[in-house]
């Protein structure tokens, strides 16, 4: 996507500065989420070919990438009642509402297993969440509403290209590979 959009274009700008001059990963997830939250705090920037929903599964349009593939910039679009999988990033990872409303059911390690922990949380538009390996890592994320929902993630890798792990069929975990949706278009 053009980072020459204003806000768009701000928040690579600002992200890009943070990246550099950070040294702990807990500054980037708290000032980083600020700029995020900044960010979905207004929805108008986000062009219609990022927010089309598909009948087969959730989408994950790539928006930007660090040409050192510090970070990378997502659009998920959600339709209603689509749910991911129990699955891990290995980085760090912010989530940004954008529009509608997600679920996010948190999960833990247990004898190797991602068990419940108990814990969910409701997402709304202008809310920011975090996930990493140091302050958790394995969640399962769902649109419970009958309405599309969009949520800007930044990831701390080309996250489309990170082996990752989830929890297949038969409760077995398996690797994987997100990718991107628009992948033939980057
Ligand atoms: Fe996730």
């Amino acid at each position: 996507m053009k980072t020459d959009n204003p806000a768009f274009g701000n928040f690579i700008d600002k992200m890009t500065e943070l990246i550099s001059s950070a040294k702990l990963e807990a500054e980037i997830v708290a000032e980083g989420k600020c700029l995020l939250a900044e960010l979905v705090s207004n929805q108008s920037w986000l062009p219609e070919n990022y927010r089309q929903s598909s009948s087969q599964s959730y989408q994950q349009f790539l928006l930007y990438c660090d040409p050192e593939e510090r970070f990378s910039v997502v659009s998920f679009v959600w339709g209603p009642h689509q749910t991911s999988s129990i699955h891990n990033h290995t980085v760090w990872g912010l989530v940004g509402m954008l529009e509608g409303v997600e679920t996010c059911d948190e999960f833990e390690l247990k004898d190797g297993m991602p068990r419940y922990s108990g814990v969910s949380h409701q997402l709304l538009p202008g809310q920011v969440d975090a996930v990493s390996p140091a302050i958790g890592d394995w969640h399962r994320i769902k649109n419970d509403t009958d309405a599309a929902s969009i949520s800007i993630h930044v990831y701390g890798a080309n996250i489309g290209k990170v082996r990752r792990i989830r929890l297949g069929e038969g409760n077995c975990l398996e690797d994987f590979v997100s990718g991107y949706s628009n992948q033939a278009d980057l």
